[in-house]
């Protein structure tokens, strides 16, 4: 993909995983996703004094909850998925306005609900594969299919529906972004990596599938000519043989070793492969580096000391 910003200075996207806002253990109350902001936001609202601040961020257990709301309730009209993504983008946008106004109430945050082309065509339609929502046992599981869902069955857990999860192709909203970025501090965008839309008949149309957020803010990255691209997670970077006794921390790695490693199925889907693909997305687009790296350490990150560092 080429690379076709305008260049505005000094920008940096963060791309914020799941433990942004809910930590292992936690049931995702309102007040426990803004203490968890809390912790980063400091952090980020320094970084705002040197760079213009995109950040974007997952919504996996929001959107599972709110169909789980959705669920147990007859009397109000069920909305379907992707008018949940945007729901959950305005909700989590409230949430990290909410953190940063409790740490620096003078930094001005600006969310875009932002929607995301996908190809009605992509394979992805074909073969649903991103699990959401609540788990079910075997006795629902025809009438849900009756509904048009696909659903896996995850070993010791029930049932649960799978949605598909097609490439992010271009940002709608990407001018409203721009803008945005000139103009505020920090900018929140492409939440849960964008309401897919699909074009029919010259308009655009919500579509039942969840984009993956590390891909979708990449594109967005590009799109930004961004200066540089961080992903944060709840990992020190990327590892070699991860998991396994000898696993090791990749501290530098260039675009084609990693490419390398990715095509030979080290990452897997769903987890580190979609956040290793992105970075490379973004560093073959523009020829700057990316960087995957733990979220408490953002500090350490911006400097280069902590993180797998992507070059070209
Ligand atoms: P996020 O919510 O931040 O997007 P994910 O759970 O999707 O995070 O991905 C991060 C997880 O990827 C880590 O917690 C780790 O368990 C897993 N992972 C898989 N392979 C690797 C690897 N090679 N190196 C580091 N982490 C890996
Ligand atoms: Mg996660």
């Amino acid at each position: 993909m080429a690379s076709k910003g305008i260049y505005v200075e000094k920008v940096i996207v963060i791309a914020l995983g799941g433990n942004a806002l809910i930590r292992k253990g936690q049931r995702g109350t309102f007040q426990e996703q803004v203490e968890n902001l809390i912790r980063i936001t400091p952090e980020i609202a320094r970084a705002s004094r040197s760079y213009r601040i995109v950040l974007t961020h997952g919504n996996g257990p929001q959107v599972g909850n709110l169909y789980l709301q959705q669920e147990h309730t007859r009397d109000v009209p069920p909305m379907p998925l992707h008018a949940c993504v945007a729901m959950t983008q305005s909700l989590i946008g409230y949430m990290i306005q909410t953190a940063f106004s409790k740490c620096c109430p003078e930094l001005r945050v600006n969310v875009v609900p932002t929607r995301v082309i996908v190809d009605p065509g992509d394979l992805a339609f074909l073969n649903p594969t991103k699990p959401i929502g609540p788990y079910y046992d075997g006795a629902q599981v025809e009438d849900l299919k009756k509904k048009g869902w696909s659903l896996v069955m995850v070993p010791g857990r029930g049932w649960r529906r799978v949605v598909p999860s097609p490439k992010p192709r271009e940002i709608v909203e990407l001018e409203q972004i721009r803008t945005s970025v000139e103009r505020f501090e920090v900018t929140v965008a492409v939440g849960g990596g964008g309401v897919p839309v699909v074009k029919q008949n010259g308009s655009l149309v919500g579509v039942d599938a969840v984009i993956d957020k590390d891909l979708a803010s990449s594109v967005l990255a590009v799109s930004l000519n961004a200066e540089s691209f961080l992903i944060l997670t709840d990992v020190e970077g990327v590892y070699l043989d991860y998991g396994s006794e000898k696993q090791q921390l990749i501290r530098e790695i260039r675009l084609r070793e990693a490419q390398e490693l990715l095509e030979k199925g080290y990452f897997p889907p769903g987890s580190m492969g979609p956040k290793v693909e992105a970075v490379i997305e973004f560093v073959r687009a523009t020829g700057r580096k990316a960087i995957i790296g733990h979220l408490d350490k953002l500090e350490e990150i911006i400097r280069g000391v902590s993180g797998t560092i992507f070059k070209p």
